[in-house]
């Protein structure tokens, strides 16, 4: 069966690649759960891979494929595969294929390289069957960043990182934190100790130069974190604070920093910082916030929120809307008013919202919600914010509220004094 389908591929023209599934299991004698084959078993199943990927190279196949199908190899046992099949059939061109259910696949395809297959499989991400297959980024930029291959032309590997981002985003999914190479942690510090240590003695704690892979190294702040750090980065962002304004950054975001919303976004705090140095227009502020949710007995669900505003220095303003949701509700309220002020703020949108309890276990319900949003605006690159609080709908609004200001000083918010000169009163 297999020689007549390589057969008839090649027979059309095409160029034929095997994957050979379980190859590592069958190089290994293991069975159903990884279990060890008796010996005799053992054998055979050896000898028939041998077979097998013997029969694709003598048909002039491209490429034999020996797939680690449950993820279960290990690095030395890949190397002795790939070895031995080139030992045994030196004509042949051996690529890897692996899964990271032992979290070896990264580890298992270096092995495969460097005894010298041609060819590796995994994606982009490492999305794939259970624990997912190798993710090539980590696999192309480790290897290639070290120079133990070369998987694409060296001046296309700064673009690794913003490709990881857009996969991630096509997919819906928050780039992980820990990633290795494309993660915002993968060259970050948030330490206090390595943060001092970055400023003397820059890439001390780093494997390699970020923007090799196009990324920028981070200091971030949580809870971990000294004023050391909070100074940096507030460097780095371009709003540099004292030590003393450092501390009271700190002092006033307490639930921010343990709850890892200046983690989640850079932007968030930069306007921290920038409340705390005074250089944050007073756009606008929410004064007291009230929302009803019913639920009758019918099912039927009614959300509606009330606000008070200040806008600029001097106007207070009520607002109320009705939402899906108590989010959604907050969200139309804060709108409903603020755009007769700022139109700018109807060219934004919000997008994704994605809510992460903190330390449940040690605080049950009353443990810290983190709520991070993104935005996104014709023309713009979309924006993350952050907020954390016991309360989700407050960790919610303080998110809202950053991509709001941040929108808004994009714009300039200059359109909000001729608003203001207009006439546009207080409305409820
Ligand atoms: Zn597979």
């Amino acid at each position: 069966m297999a020689r007549e389908t390589v057969e008839c591929l090649r027979q059309n023209g095409l160029e034929v690649i095997v994957d050979l599934e379980h190859a590592m299991d069958a190089w290994c004698g293991r069975v159903e759960n990884g279990a060890t084959a008796d010996e005799a078993l053992a054998g055979q199943m050896r000898a028939y891979l041998l077979k097998m990927a013997g029969q694709c190279v003598e048909q002039g196949v491209s490429r034999v494929v020996v797939c680690d199908t449950t993820g279960g190899a290990t690095p030395e046992e890949v190397a002795e595969a790939i070895a031995g099949l080139r030992k045994a059939l030196p004509e042949g061109k051996f690529g890897f294929h692996g899964h990271t259910d032992r979290g070896f696949g990264v580890a298992n395809t270096r092995a495969a390289v460097l005894a010298g297959a041609v060819h590796v499989q995994g994606t982009l991400i490492g999305t794939g069957e259970r624990c997912g297959n190798v993710n090539l980024t980590t696999v192309v930029g480790s290897m290639q960043v070290r120079g133990e291959a070369e998987f694409v032309p060296a001046e296309r590997l700064a673009g690794l990182t913003g490709l990881a981002h857009a996969a991630y985003g096509a997919f819906s999914l928050d780039v992980p934190h820990g990633q290795p190479i494309v993660g915002a942690g993968a060259f970050g510090t948030w330490a206090g100790m390595h943060g001092s240590s970055e400023k003397k003695n820059k890439g001390a704690y780093l494997w390699c130069d970020p923007s090799v892979v196009g990324a920028t190294p981070a200091i971030g702040v949580n809870g971990m974190s000294g004023r050391a750090n909070v100074v940096l980065l507030s460097e780095a962002l371009g709003v540099a604070l004292t030590s003393a304004q450092a501390q009271g950054l700190m002092n006033e975001n307490q639930a921010m920093i343990e709850g890892g919303g200046f983690t989640a976004s850079e932007e968030s705090f930069r306007l921290a910082c920038m409340k705390v140095v005074g250089t944050l227009p007073n756009f606008f502020a929410i004064r007291s916030w009230r929302l009803s949710d019913e639920l009758d007995e019918t099912g039927g669900r009614f959300v509606q929120a009330f606000m008070t505003l200040s806008v600029g220095e001097r106007v207070v303003v009520t607002s109320r809307a009705e939402g899906a949701g108590p989010v959604d509700a907050l969200t139309k309220a804060l709108r409903g008013e603020l755009e007769k002020w700022y139109p700018e703020l109807a060219q934004m949108k919000l997008g994704r919202f994605s809510v992460t309890a903190i330390d449940v276990s040690a605080n049950d319900t009353a443990s810290y919600v983190r709520v991070t949003v993104s935005f996104n605006a014709d023309g713009h690159e979309p924006w993350i914010t952050a907020g954390v609080s016991s309360d989700m709908n407050q960790a919610a609004l303080m998110a809202i509220v950053d991509g709001f200001h941040y929108w808004m000083m994009e714009k300039g918010g200059s359109r909000e004094r001729g608003r203001r000169e207009e006439g546009v009163g207080t409305t409820s």
